[in-house]
């Protein structure tokens, strides 16, 4: 299976990645670096699997076979070990501009194994105004060996002349069925749950996959979505917040706390630390103690994050419940994300307006904006509840 192949729904993106990844091998052979794009923007929605195609081109560049899927190559980029593959992925809410001057420095050396230095840069837009500057330079001029892979939601995301120097790649939601079809083939997941997994994740295919395969992951959003129908008084909506900021801080808790461990453990082992040392500090050598703390920094940021994230996936369900009451209202006939919630769907079309529902999903995506921008999530998440119950 070649490394294209997991991107389900994507033919018209794998078809010009292919033929990049040709042109850039009789590149290499022709000796001369005309024709290969130095800098890459793959942009999709949430789930699209922006970072994934971008990983699969990586592979198909280091790949003699184009990215055959089972060489050496593939399999080093695919578990993030291949050493002229740098992948960033922003832990922070923004990615600033230390980071990036670092990050050029290391991308301009030459290929260790001699075709391409690639650079994987996880939501780009996320980069602060002065990272993206520095980003700028670097792909204006770039070595001759070095390709940027960026990644992130849309064009507009990115600096105007940052995106004006990449060749672009669009990745498509993929459909329903597209989804639920590798599930029940790679997954071996029932019919009628593959189903109800690619539905209610509304094309996102790792969301899916959680939803078919973790139990954990189907009752978190069973809570969520029951959250319309329970908000029938102040007391209730601000309870209904209070549950959903606490979910996503466990589920936060849960995600980070194995990476934070088993990174931890690496650096006390770097520096040199006994197994015996129980003390934050004990027994590091110099230099040890700032590095620890520099890592404890990054991973509160990750937690910070990852919880920001978790609440946000959250929202997204609440909007397709409101868009499906919508459906439910107008008669539509169109595929329902939270189809079973039909009886709840259909609760709420009866006891409220069209105008209403619109009302609610532009107070779910104010709620979004707002934490993206920072808000304390218990605020957010409080004020929208309540204008979720408003008429
Ligand atoms: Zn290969």
């Amino acid at each position: 299976m070649g490394v294209f192949d997991d991107l389900v729904g994507q033919e018209r993106a794998v078809q010009t990645l292919r033929r990049a990844a040709a042109a850039a091998a009789e590149t290499l052979a022709g000796g001369s670096g005309a024709g290969m794009t130095h800098a890459w923007l793959f942009t999709g929605p949430l789930g699209s699997g922006r970072e994934e195609a971008a990983r699969a081109f990586a592979a198909a560049l280091f790949c003699s076979g184009g990215g055959c899927g089972h060489c050496d190559m593939c399999h080093q980029v695919m578990v993030g070990s291949h050493p002229d593959l740098e992948t960033v992925r922003p832990q922070g809410l923004s990615y600033g501009v230390k980071d990036t001057r670092q990050l050029i420095l290391r991308a301009a050396g030459a290929p260790t194994l001699g075709r391409w230095r690639v650079v994987l840069f996880e939501d780009a837009d996320r980069a602060t105004e002065g990272a993206s500057n520095a980003l700028l330079k670097a792909i204006e001029e770039p070595p001759p060996r070095t390709v940027w892979l960026l990644c992130a939601p849309s064009p507009d995301d990115m600096m105007i002349t940052i995106r004006s120097r990449c060749r672009v790649v669009t990745l498509v939601t993929p459909p329903t069925s597209a989804v639920a079809h590798v599930l029940a083939t790679r997954e071996n997941v029932p019919p009628d749950m593959a189903a109800f997994a690619a539905r209610a994740a509304q094309g996102h295919l790792d969301r899916a996959r959680r939803l078919a395969l973790d139990a954990d992951a189907r009752g978190r959003r069973e809570a969520v979505l029951s959250i319309p129908a329970a908000l029938t008084g102040v007391g209730e909506c601000v309870a209904a917040a209070e549950r959903l900021v606490k979910t996503a801080e466990e589920e936060a808790v849960a995600v980070t706390s194995v990476l934070n461990e088993a990174e931890t453990t690496e650096l006390r082992k770097v520096y040199g630390e006994g197994s015996t040392g129980k003390g934050l500090n004990k027994g590091l050598v110099r230099g040890g103690a700032g590095a620890l703390k520099e890592l404890e920094e990054r991973q509160k940021s990750r937690a910070t994050r990852t919880k920001r994230d978790v609440i946000d996936a959250a929202l997204l369900d609440l909007v397709a419940f409101y868009r499906d009451v919508l459906a439910v209202q107008f008669g539509a006939q169109v595929e329902l994300a939270t189809e079973d919630r039909r009886a709840d769907l259909e609760a709420v079309a009866r006891s409220s307006t069209p105008e209403g529902n619109l009302r609610r999903i532009e107070a779910i995506m104010l709620c979004r904006r707002r934490l993206a921008a920072n808000v304390s999530p218990q605020m957010a998440v409080e004020a929208m509840t309540l204008s979720l119950r408003s008429p």
